[in-house]
Parts: structure tokens; sequence; C-alpha cells
């Protein structure tokens, strides 16, 4: 086995590990729900990708969740409903 033949001081040791460390995810955010998600990754909050609904979020729920969870989506839609609204009234103004 191959031995050091001398100490590495802390600047050069320090030096060595500068690139060491962890980086914050990049995060796109959800269409549908507005939640930070993964790029090119279904959303877990609501489970929509591309528009489409692609994981049954509510399976896995329990019944007493699953209500919790729609009440939520339903706020959550309407608000997102009128926010498109205006967006595309802002856009049809501009053409
Ligand atoms: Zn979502």
């Amino acid at each position: 086995m191959g031995v050091p033949k001398q100490r590495h001081t802390k600047s050069r040791r320090d030096k060595r590990r500068m690139h060491l460390y962890l980086e914050e995810p990049t995060l796109a955010v959800c269409k549908k729900c507005g939640k930070p998600v993964l790029p090119h990754t279904a959303c877990q909050n609501c489970g929509y990708y591309k528009g489409a609904e692609v994981i049954d979020v509510m399976k896995k729920l329990t019944k007493k969740e699953q209500k919790q969870k729609a009440k939520e989506m339903q706020e959550r839609g309407e608000a997102g409903g009128g926010g498109k609204g205006q967006i595309s009234l802002e856009e049809l103004s501009k053409k």
C-alpha cells in the first residue's frame, strides 16, 4: 500500500475540501398547486405533470386526510383559476 511521503498542511487539506459541499436543489413551481417541485418531475402534492394527473395522490391517504386535501385543492384551484383568467386577459389586451 502506498504511504504518503510527506504530511499535507491544513491549508492544502482545506483547499482540497473546498469543493465538498451540498448544493441546494433548483426548484420549479408547480403550475397546478404552486408548491415547489423538482423540474421534470411529477408534483408530489397534487400528482400533476405537464397539466395531466399522473399520480393518484388520494389513493394512499386516509379518509380524513382525503377530505382535508380535497378542500385544500378546491381552494387552490379557485385561486389559480382567477389568476389564469387575469393573465389571459392581459395577453389578449397586448395582442
Ligand atoms: Zn402540484
